[in-house]
């Protein structure tokens, strides 16, 4: 740097709002004299910022609050300017207005190469084995900030998650993405930080508020949920706007799975959308199936030790969890005692029968019995409606996916036709059988896996349909042999019953008279005899029982039972049975302990011969 300076130089005043984005490196500014310490003195250059001349660079006597011109050598990452004295008699002086007026993050792409100032929320703190990155939300977007101080050092310790902050850096681009070299950050307290708070808050809201568009089918019961679905879609765009991640849970069987990719889909798209890191959709978006038709202890204790980890080795917040095809019904709620020791926000999407203790512990619920419907609209049509409140531009890769969950959960609704009817011309009611069970076998090999890309291939949303339909013959082919292998076993071995109300009882230990820790599993198996029993006794209520040693799967037709409310009767009734369960009112489980078998199973036959029988056409 030159040492002497022409007589024209330009010395600049820095007028009162600039900060660190107004001031240049190699400029001259008038400054003041602050203070003085061993290494050196304090000028400030107005009255927010200031910088340090080392003694080495201090050129003349000075006592406080003297007038004195510096030159700015450095600013450093952590924001420190490095000044040194100028000592010159002649010069113009050019006031310098604020020019950092806040950008918000959306206008960032227009200023790359650009120092600028952005204001917003600590969404995520990642360390790396480089800079820490922070990752900053503002009303209008999401990015990364990168602050260096030294190779895996924390920069800014003082900056925590949810802190509001102002920070000042480069634009840049960096492997294609945006990012900001952090200059300065600093954490904004008392009324700038409420002001940018609230400022941010009524955005986001604003922007989270779902588009107003209509169902894809006609239908009263979804009308009527569209208020709560609605609520649900709001929350998750939410999430996705300020980084907070999301747990995707679902019941792991055809219904379940349509109603969660559904609603993948639109959130991972969404993610993407919205800027921020280019796996972020990975780190921010999880799917998880249960095997249990609820969200098991397990389950959450799963969930809640990886999002605990995540929280302090990634600095990312605290999920929200999503339930669909599952987490209405009681059988959750030990789950959602253990999430509200941590404040885990839940919403469900469900179409079990409810049961309004749990609504306690859920910032939203849609549920078709809330307004007067039943399980037959299922999850999955619930979750393809959500899903396109939450992003309509996904719909034409899941518009087929409600056919497919109706047909997956027998759904009689008339719904079921509706939607059906919306994409016969490519997937006709035997293409969407196909899938449903395609869909089953699979999930059967994938046990706790998600399979994400292998599940969009059977759903056909990547677009390669030719690999699609290999997929789809190949899976249904393997899941019918399996199925004809357990039926040719199982069928010789169904003993029948008829009950005081008429309804024709089938009893099958699935135990001992099929195959076992393979597909079909219990439930399946009990479905399918279910199903074939009915064919064989046409017009007349039928009720299936599979039962094993501890447990009995129940299915029926025509006979109007509750089962969770039978579930709850004879935990009453049979103190030492050890009884829990539940399901859908005519589809459902229940566990009992094997010494209590035989009393149990006759307990529960006698509740079905008291139960109802309806008029079948
Ligand atoms: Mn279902």
């Amino acid at each position: 740097m030159k040492d002497t300076l022409d007589d024209d130089v330009l010395v600049y005043r820095l007028g009162t709002g600039c900060d660190l984005a107004d001031i240049e490196e190699g400029n001259v500014y008038q400054g003041k004299v602050q203070g003085f310490a061993t290494f050196g003195m304090f000028v400030q250059l107005n009255d927010r910022i200031k910088g340090l001349v080392h003694k080495s660079n201090v050129k003349a006597e000075h006592k406080e609050r003297d007038s004195i011109l510096v030159r700015v050598r450095q600013i450093r990452p952590n924001g420190n300017i490095d000044l040194e004295e100028i000592l010159i008699q002649v010069y113009q002086v050019q006031n310098i207005e604020r020019k950092s007026t806040t950008v918000r993050i959306a206008d960032l792409s227009t200023k790359v190469g650009k120092t600028v100032a952005i204001e917003g929320e600590i969404a995520q703190v990642k360390q790396t084995s480089g800079p820490t990155i922070f990752t900053i939300v503002d009303e209008t977007g999401t990015q990364n900030a990168a602050a260096f101080v030294e190779a895996g050092v924390r920069a800014y310790p003082e900056v925590e998650l949810e802190h509001i902050v102002k920070v000042i850096g480069e634009v840049m681009m960096r492997n294609n993405q945006l990012q900001i070299e952090v200059d300065a950050m600093t954490a904004l307290t008392g009324d700038d930080a409420v002001a940018v708070k609230d400022r941010i808050e009524k955005a986001l809201d604003l922007r989270s508020e779902p588009e107003d568009i209509p169902l894809l089918v006609k239908s009263e019961v979804m009308e009527k949920l569209r208020p709560e679905m609605k609520k649900v879609a709001k929350i998750i765009r939410k999430a996705v706007f300020t980084s907070q991640p999301i747990i995707l849970r679902h019941h792991a069987d055809a219904d379940g799975i349509c109603s969660a990719v559904a609603i993948e889909q639109a959130v991972v798209s969404l993610i993407r959308e919205s800027g921020g890191d280019f796996d972020a959709d990975y780190f921010l978006f999880k799917r998880a199936p249960s095997k249990a038709p609820f969200y098991e202890i397990e389950d959450i204790t799963r969930d809640l030790d990886f999002a605990l980890k995540d929280h302090v080795r990634f600095g990312q917040k605290m999920p929200l969890v999503l339930l669909t095809d599952n987490g209405s019904t009681e059988e959750d709620e030990p789950a959602y005692k253990i999430a509200s020791v941590y404040d885990i926000d839940f919403i469900v999407v469900d179409h079990h029968h409810p049961d309004a203790t749990i609504d306690k512990y859920l910032k939203a619920h849609v549920n078709p019995y809330h307004v007067g419907g039943d399980f037959g609209i299922t999850a999955g049509m619930l979750g393809t409606e959500v899903a396109r409140l939450i992003n309509p531009r996904v719909e034409p890769v899941i518009r087929h996916l409600p056919a497919v969950a109706g047909v997956g959960d027998r759904s009689e609704a008339p719904e079921r036709a509706l939607f059906l009817e919306l994409v016969r011309d490519q997937y006709p009611e035997e293409a969407c059988k196909d899938i449903a069970l395609a869909l089953d076998y699979e999930q059967f090999w994938l046990r706790f896996n998600d399979g994400r890309e292998i599940v969009k291939d059977i759903l056909n949303i990547n677009g390669r349909t030719e690999r699609h339909k290999k997929l789809i013959a190949l899976l249904v082919d393997g899941a019918n042999t399996m199925i004809e292998d357990q039926m040719s076993a199982s069928m010789p071995h169904v003993v029948s019953r008829v009950l005081a109300n008429d309804a024709h009882l089938f009893l099958l230990d699935v135990e001992i008279h099929a195959h076992k820790f393979t597909f079909p599993p219990p439930g399946k198996t009990s479905g399918e005899v279910h199903d074939r029993l009915c064919r064989e006794h046409a017009g007349k209520p039928v009720v299936t029982i599979g039962f094993g040693p501890d447990f009995a799967v129940l299915r029926s037709r025509g006979v109007l039972m509750n089962i969770p409310r039978m579930v709850r009767e004879l935990r009453v009734e049979l103190p030492g049975g050890g009884i829990s369960g539940g399901g859908h009112l005519v589809v459902g489980s229940i566990k009992f302990v094997e010494g209590m078998r035989e009393v149990v199973l006759e307990a529960l036959i006698k509740k079905i011969a008291d139960a109802q029988v309806q008029q079948l056409a």
